[in-house]
C-alpha cells in the first residue's frame, strides 16, 4: 500500500493511474477503522482498480471540541487493516493539507431541509463540516466512485445533493450498514461505550427490525413512542430523536403508502456517547 501525507504527491501518483485508465474509487474515513469501514474497502475493490482510503479526522465537522478530542486515533492498527484488504493507497494528510485557506473557507451549497433535520437539529454546523470535507477531498482525488455507508444515512443524502449540485461526475456507492453479531451497528465511537452500555446497545437494532414489522398496520407516531419509550427504559440511554423519513428528501412521512422509500432514522445518547442508526423500511427500487 502506498501512504501519502501530501496533497501533490498523491495527485501526481493519481494522474498516472488516471492516464493507464484505471478507474480510482475513494473512501473517506475518519480513522479508528472496523469491519463497516472494511465493507466499503472491500466493495470498491471490486468495482474499481484503484482503491484510495482517506484517514481524516475533520475539525470541522465537530461541534463538540470534547468529542474531537476523544475521537479514537488508531493509526498503527488502521495501516494493517487497510494492508489486510490491500487497499492501494492510503491518504493521511495533516489539517493544513486539507485546508490550506484555513477552516474557516463554507461552501456555497444549500442542502435545505436535508441538513436541517434530524441530526442537522442536533448537531448544528456538523453537515457543513462534513460537506466542505467531502468537497475538498473529491476536488483532490477526483474518484470515479465515491463509496459511504447507509450508517450515515443523512450524510450520504446530503453527499448524494452536493454530488447533483456541483454537477460531479463521481458515482456516488451507498453500501449497507455492517452490524456486530448482536445487532449493534459498528461504529467507532462504540468502544467508548461502558460495559454496561454496550451490553444495553444491541436493543436499538432490535427495537428498529421490530418496528419494521408493525410499519403496515400501525400508526407511526405510536411506533415512534413506543421506541421512545422502550430506549428510555434503558438505564442511561435518551433518546434523541426518532423519525420515520422519505429516503431521498428526508422529509416525515406519516403512514406507509406516502412514500415508496421509507427510512427509519434514530440517535439517542448511552451514558456520555452518542449512537446511531437506521433501517430501511421500504424500498421499491422501480
Ligand atoms: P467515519 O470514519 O465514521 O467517518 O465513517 C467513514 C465511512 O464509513 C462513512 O461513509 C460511514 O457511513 C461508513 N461506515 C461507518 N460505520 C459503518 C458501518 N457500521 N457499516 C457500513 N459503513 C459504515
Amino acid at each position: 500500500m502506498l501512504n501519502f501525507k501530501k496533497v501533490e504527491d498523491l495527485q501526481q501518483y493519481l494522474e498516472d493511474v488516471k492516464q493507464k485508465r484505471r478507474s480510482i474509487g475513494f473512501i473517506p474515513t475518519m480513522g479508528a477503522l472496523h469491519d463497516g469501514h472494511l465493507s466499503l474497502i472491500k466493495r470498491a475493490k471490486e468495482e474499481t482498480s484503484c482503491v484510495v482510503v482517506c484517514i481524516f479526522v475533520n475539525p470541522t465537522q465537530f461541534n463538540d471540541t470534547a468529542d474531537l478530542d476523544k475521537y479514537p486515533r488508531t493509526i498503527a492498527n488502521d495501516i494493517l487493516q487497510l494492508t489486510s484488504v490491500e487497499t492501494d493507497v492510503l491518504f493521511f494528510p495533516d489539517v493544513e493539507e486539507v485546508y490550506p485557506k484555513g477552516l474557516n473557507t463554507k461552501l456555497e451549497l444549500d442542502f435545505g431541509q436535508l441538513a436541517t433535520v434530524m441530526e442537522g437539529e442536533f448537531r448544528p454546523g456538523h453537515f457543513d463540516g462534513m460537506a466542505q470535507v467531502v468537497n475538498r477531498l473529491l476536488e483532490i482525488v477526483k474518484p470515479n466512485k465515491l463509496f459511504m455507508g447507509q450508517k450515515d444515512f443523512q450524510q450520504a443524502a446530503i453527499v448524494r445533493s452536493m454530488l447533483k449540485q456541483t454537477e460531479s461526475n463521481t458515482e456516488l456507492i451507498i453500501c449497507p450498514i455492517v452490524r456486530e453479531m448482536d445487532g449493534l451497528a459498528m461504529s467507532s465511537r462504540n468502544v467508548r461505550l461502558t460495559t454496561e452500555n454496550r451490553k444495553n446497545a444491541p436493543k436499538i437494532s432490535k427495537l428498529l427490525i421490530e418496528l419494521g414489522t408493525k410499519i403496515k398496520r400501525e400508526n407511526f407516531d405510536k411506533l415512534k413512542e413506543e421506541f421512545a419509550k422502550e430506549i428510555n427504559s434503558l438505564p442511561e440511554f435518551k433518546l434523541e430523536y426518532i423519525d420515520i423519513v422519505d429516503g431521498i428528501t428526508l422529509q416525515s412521512v406519516d403512514a406507509y403508502d406516502d412514500s415508496d422509500f421509507i427510512v427509519v432514522c434514530i440517535a439517542t445518547w448511552a451514558g456520555k456517547i452518542r449512537l446511531i442508526d437506521n433501517y430501511i423500511l421500504k424500498e421499491n427500487q422501480d
